[in-house]
């Protein structure tokens, strides 16, 4: 990546309390969406639950960094969401591929939906009840908050005119 592209007055460091609520947030989601799916098992286990949790793990936790975070400007700092310092962790700098990771960026609008046909499964199967549908009612709330978010992540990045992913141009 060329240095001269990149936004002057972009953050070189995200404070650690941006880090901290953003990643919150993920958390909170994903552990909701795992609840929502919790009554989807088969003898005894929470197969969905299971399956969303692993898919995530995958997708978000190895392959997004290897081939998003592994070839961005932030490997090894503190972006965002500090996935650049968790992926030094694990993967050498370039590893990855940055179009196959703009082409697996479709999982974080795949992720949301899980929970909600996952939700709905659970209803249509006999499982109504006001508390689940009171946190698919949360799930839904704090997607779109999520997508609020994160403009303003971007508006603060070195990357936020030349990412092909910035919601900021
Ligand atoms: S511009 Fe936005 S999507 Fe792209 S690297 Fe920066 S924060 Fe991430």
């Amino acid at each position: 990546m060329t240095e001269q592209k990149l936004y002057e007055e972009g953050w070189e460091r995200f404070p650690w309390w941006w880090i901290l609520l953003e990643n919150l947030l993920y958390l909170v989601i994903w552990a909701i969406g795992f609840a929502v799916m919790w009554p989807l098992q088969v003898a005894g286990a929470p197969l969905a639950s299971l399956g969303y949790a692993l898919f995530i793990l995958i997708t978000v936790g190895w392959l997004l960094k290897v081939h998003n975070c592994s070839t961005c400007y932030y490997y090894g700092k503190w972006c965002h969401l500090g996935w650049g310092k968790y992926t030094a962790i694990f993967c050498r700098r370039d590893a990855g591929n940055p179009e196959t990771g703009m082409k697996l960026a479709v999982v974080y609008m795949i992720l949301p939906l899980i929970p909600i046909v996952g939700g709905i499964a659970v209803i249509l199967l006999g499982g109504f009840s006001w508390a689940l549908l009171s946190r698919m009612g949360v799930f839904v709330v704090l997607n779109g908050v999520q997508l609020a978010v994160r403009p303003k992540g971007c508006a603060h990045c070195k990357k936020r005119y030349i990412c092909p992913g910035s919601a900021a141009k």
